[in-house]
C-alpha cells in the first residue's frame, strides 16, 4: 500500500474514532444535564404535591377521627386535577392503591425502598415512553400513605436519539470532508519521497546526472539535499571509475602496439639470420636491429616496473639540500658535449625523496635533450618561491617545442608526439609518465609550458625549508 494512503486511512481511523467516542460522551452529557433536570423537576413536584395532601387532609373537618379512604380519593383527584398531565398514585401502609391517576404504572415494588423522610425516584419505560418516578411517605393524621408521581421525560430520550442521529451525519460528513483534505495534505507530503524515488529509478536506468527537485526546507528538504550531494559523489566516482576504464583500455593497447613495432622487427630479422647466409654486412645489421629493439623492449619494462612500482610506493621523504641534485646532473651530462647544460639554482633544502626527484630531473634533461639540435642550450633552473615555503624546478629547452593539443596528453603512458623520433631514441613514451607519479608521491604536479617551434619548459615545486640565500650559476 501506498504510504500516502497508509497516512491517510490512519488519519480516518483516527478522526473516526475522535468524532465517535467525543460524540457519544457529548450527547450523553447533554442528555444525562436534561435528565438531571427532569428528575430535578419531578423531585420537587412531588415535594410540593406532598405539601399539598398534607395541607388539603388538614384542612377536612375533623368530625372523623382518622383520615378516610374515600377523603384520600377526593384529594388525589383534587391534586391530579390541579396540574396538567399530572400523574399520581396514593397507596395505604399496605400498599394497597387507594387512588391512581389513569395510566399509572402498575405494581408497587418499588415502594418497599421508601422509609421515612425519604423521596425516592426511578426512571422507568411504560407504555413506549419514558418516565421518572417518584416516592415519598405521608404521615397524616395517624395514617402512613405512599404519594407516587410520574413524569414523563421521553422527550429527552428522544432528543438523545436525535442527538446521536444528527451527530453520525455529522461525523459522516466531517469524515468524508477531512479525509479528501487529508488525501491531497498527505499527497502534498508525501511529493519529496515522489520526487526521491523517481530520481532513484532515473539513476538505476544509467541517468547520473539526474537530480531530485528540494521543495522544502524541512526534513524531507533535507533528506533530498543530502540525497542530491551523495549522488554527486556517486556520478563524480563513476566518472572517475569510467575514466580509469578507459585509461587502462587504452593502457593496454597502447602497450601491446609498443610491444608489436620491436617484436615484429625481433622476429623479422631473426628469421633472416636463420633462413639465409647473409654477408657480413648484413649480417652485423640484423644482428643490431635486433639488439636496439631488444634494448628498447627492455627500457620500456623497466620504465613500466618502475611507474607500477612508484604507483604502490612508501614515500620516505627526507630533507636535503638541493646542490646534490644539480652535482648529481652535471655529473650524469659531463662527457656529452652536443648540449650546453646550464645550471642556475639557489640553495634550498628541499623535504622529497632524492633518488627519486634524481629520476624526474633527468627524465626531463634527457627529453629537453632529444627535442633540441646540437649546440642547443638547455636550462636547469632552481628558486625559492616568493613566500619561500617551496622549491620551484625548471628544465628549459630551445628545441622543437609541443602542440598546444599534445601537451595535455605526452604525460599518458606510451604517448609520443613523433613516434618515429622518439622511437629513434630509444623511447617509449613512458618517461613523463613516471615523472607525473613521483610526483604525485610528492603532493606536487607538472608544470608544461611550450611553444612549438620555440621550445618547451618543464617544472614542478616541492616543500622546502628556510635557508640562507646563496646563488649559484655554472655552465656546464
Ligand atoms: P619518451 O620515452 O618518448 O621520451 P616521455 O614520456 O618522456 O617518453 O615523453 C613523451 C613525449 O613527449 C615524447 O615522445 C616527446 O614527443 C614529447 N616530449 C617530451 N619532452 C619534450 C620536450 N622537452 N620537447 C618536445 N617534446 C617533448
Amino acid at each position: 500500500m501506498k504510504f500516502s494512503y497508509k497516512i491517510l486511512l490512519c488519519s480516518i481511523m483516527i478522526m473516526a474514532a475522535a468524532f465517535g467516542i467525543g460524540g457519544y460522551f457529548f450527547v450523553n452529557y447533554v442528555f444525562e444535564t436534561s435528565m438531571d433536570r427532569e428528575i430535578r423537576q419531578a423531585m420537587d413536584e412531588s415535594s410540593i404535591l406532598q405539601f399539598a395532601f398534607e395541607t388539603a387532609a388538614l384542612n377536612i373537618p375533623s368530625k372523623y377521627a382518622l383520615l378516610q379512604d374515600s377523603t384520600i380519593e377526593e384529594i388525589g383527584l383534587n391534586l391530579e386535577n390541579s396540574g396538567e398531565g399530572r400523574l399520581l398514585r396514593i397507596s395505604d401502609e399496605n400498599r394497597v392503591t387507594l387512588y391512581a391517576s389513569d395510566g399509572f404504572v402498575e405494581g408497587t415494588e418499588f415502594l418497599s425502598g421508601i422509609g421515612a423522610q425519604t423521596r425516592v425516584y426511578q426512571v422507568i419505560p411504560f407504555g413506549g415512553h419514558y418516565y421518572v418516578q417518584t416516592g415519598t411517605m405521608l404521615n397524616v393524621m395517624d395514617r402512613i400513605l405512599y404519594l407516587e408521581t410520574m413524569k414523563d421525560v421521553t422527550e429527552v430520550f428522544a432528543e438523545r436519539s436525535q442527538g446521536f442521529s444528527v451527530y453520525r451525519r455529522l461525523t459522516l460528513v466531517m469524515l468524508i470532508s477531512s479525509s479528501v483534505a487529508m488525501l491531497f495534505i498527505s499527497f502534498w507530503l508525501t511529493r519529496p519521497i515522489r520526487l526521491l524515488t523517481q530520481a532513484t529509478r532515473k539513476m538505476t536506468e544509467g541517468d547520473y546526472g539526474y537530480r531530485a527537485e528540494q521543495i522544502s526546507q524541512d526534513e524531507m528538504g533535507q533528506l533530498t539535499s543530502d540525497f542530491n550531494r551523495m549522488a554527486e559523489a556517486l556520478e563524480e566516482n563513476i566518472h572517475k571509475l569510467e575514466h580509469e576504464v578507459r585509461a587502462r583500455e587504452d593502457f593496454i593497447a597502447a602497450f601491446s602496439h609498443e610491444l608489436k613495432t620491436p617484436l615484429t622487427a625481433i622476429i623479422g630479422y631473426a628469421d633472416l639470420l636463420r633462413s639465409r647466409r647473409l654477408d657480413e654486412e648484413k649480417r652485423f645489421l640484423s644482428a643490431n636491429y635486433i639488439y636496439t629493439e631488444g634494448k628498447r623492449l627492455e627500457t620500456m619494462s623497466l620504465r613500466l616496473l618502475d611507474i607500477i612500482v612508484t604507483k604502490r610506493y612508501e614515500l620516505e621523504a627526507q630533507p636535503f639540500g638541493v646542490e646534490t641534485l644539480f652535482d648529481y646532473l652535471r655529473d650524469m651530462y659531463a662527457g656529452k658535449e652536443e648540449i650546453r647544460l646550464v645550471f642556475d639554482f639557489q640553495e634550498g633544502r628541499v623535504r622529497a625523496e632524492a633518488d627519486l626527484i634524481k629520476t624526474v630531473l633527468l627524465n626531463l634533461v634527457d627529453n629537453a635533450c632529444k627535442a633540441s639540435d646540437p649546440g642547443s642550450v638547455v636550462e636547469v633552473h632552481g628558486e625559492r618561491t616568493e613566500r619561500g615555503d617551496h622549491y620551484l624546478f625548471a628544465v628549459k629547452d630551445y628545441g622543437t617545442g609541443i602542440p598546444e593539443e599534445e601537451c595535455r596528453k605526452i604525460t599518458e603512458a606510451f604517448y609520443m608526439v613523433d613516434k618515429s623520433r622518439s622511437r629513434s631514441r630509444n623511447g617509449a613514451g613512458l618517461g613523463l609518465a613516471l615523472c607525473v607519479e613521483i610526483l604525485k608521491l610528492h603532493g606536487s604536479e607538472l608544470k608544461i609550458e611550450s611553444t612549438l617551434g620555440e621550445g618547451s619548459c618543464f617544472s614542478f615545486l616541492l616543500p622546502c625549508e628556510e635557508v640562507k640565500d646563496r646563488e649559484q650559476k655554472t655552465d656546464h
